[in-house]
């Protein structure tokens, strides 16, 4: 039995390449393909160490993605969500029983802008999940540093980097600090 497309639901998934040596199983509807990490990982093993990757690309959110819960086409258990990168908001779809990625359309090629193509199964792991949370907690506590000193926070974050390693930073600290005095409260 074919099996059926987990977003568009009826739709078989026919036989296709991600890349011309790795097979995967792909939807003609909506684009998505079904990649077993079995075959992604003998995919890996065979590919010539992978050069370093421009990621300074600006349409990293174009890529749509499937935020809705999706059902593992091989074994219909609910498939478990993970985070791409702090860069992109797509979400690959993982069925940690038949070790199967759903990959919406262009998804792959977004993981290849990412210089993710060769490291996957990366994202499934805790670790990577952590640092992509922290990564975007550090960025919006960032931008809230920028809308409170508006103007000033260019020359905020030149300080800070000043700062930062310098084996003086405290006795500065300390030096500065006495401004405080002066500022009325
Ligand atoms: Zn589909
Ligand atoms: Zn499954």
């Amino acid at each position: 039995m074919a099996s059926l497309c987990p977003h568009c639901k009826d739709r078989s998934l026919s036989p296709s390449r991600i890349e011309a040596d790795l097979p995967a199983l792909s939807c003609d509807g909506c684009g998505g393909s079904l990649l077993s990490l079995v075959a992604y990982r003998h995919w890996r093993e065979h590919q010539p160490g992978q050069a370093a990757v421009d990621t300074a690309d600006d349409s990293l959110d174009e890529v749509k993605d499937t935020s809705i819960a999706l059902c593992c086409p091989k074994c219909q258990h609910f498939m478990t969500k993970f985070r791409m990168s702090a860069d992109a908001r797509n979400q690959i779809d993982l069925c940690v029983h038949c070790d199967e990625a759903w990959l919406d359309r262009g998804e792959w090629q977004l993981l290849d802008r990412l210089a993710l193509a060769g490291r996957l199964t990366l994202v499934f792991t805790q670790p990577w999940q952590n640092r992509v949370r922290s990564t975007e907690a550090e960025r919006r506590a960032e931008q809230r540093w920028g809308e409170r000193l508006g103007e000033h926070y260019e020359r905020a974050q030149e300080l800070r980097e000043w700062l930062r390693g310098n084996p003086q930073a405290r006795e500065i600290l300390a030096y500065v600090n006495q401004v405080r005095d002066d500022i009325p409260l």
